[in-house]
């Protein structure tokens, strides 16, 4: 297995699968250093936008580590993100996204 985008040769541990939250049928696999700059760059926003106040969604990560090993990364309205108290927002959008689907059953 190698990852998809530096084509470098992947161990059992260290790779991320990703089917672009659904977008692919088959989803590519990506060392996590690929992985973590695609997320931050090409997918720093999801293309949605708060409900509320249509204000982009934008990666939410305190521990992007983290949230690739729980699968699910979080997108909030970027006025959340921005607020000094964020509680102040709770009622704008703040979305999760699997990285990749878990009710897909990839062989
Ligand atoms: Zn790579
Ligand atoms: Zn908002």
């Amino acid at each position: 297995m190698t990852c998809e985008k530096c084509k470098k040769n992947l161990d059992k541990k260290s790779f991320v699968v990703f089917d672009k939250f659904g977008e692919l049928e088959e989803p590519m696999t990506y060392c996590y250093e690929c992985f973590a700059e695609l997320i931050s760059t090409q997918y720093k926003y999801l293309g949605d936008n708060c409900e509320k106040c249509g204000a982009p969604l934008e990666l939410k990560t305190d521990d992007l580590e983290e949230d690739i090993e729980e699968k699910i990364l979080w997108y909030c309205c970027k006025k959340i993100l921005e607020a000094s108290d964020p509680e102040e927002y709770d009622d704008h959008d703040s979305v999760g996204e699997y990285v990749i689907q878990p009710e897909a059953d990839w062989e």
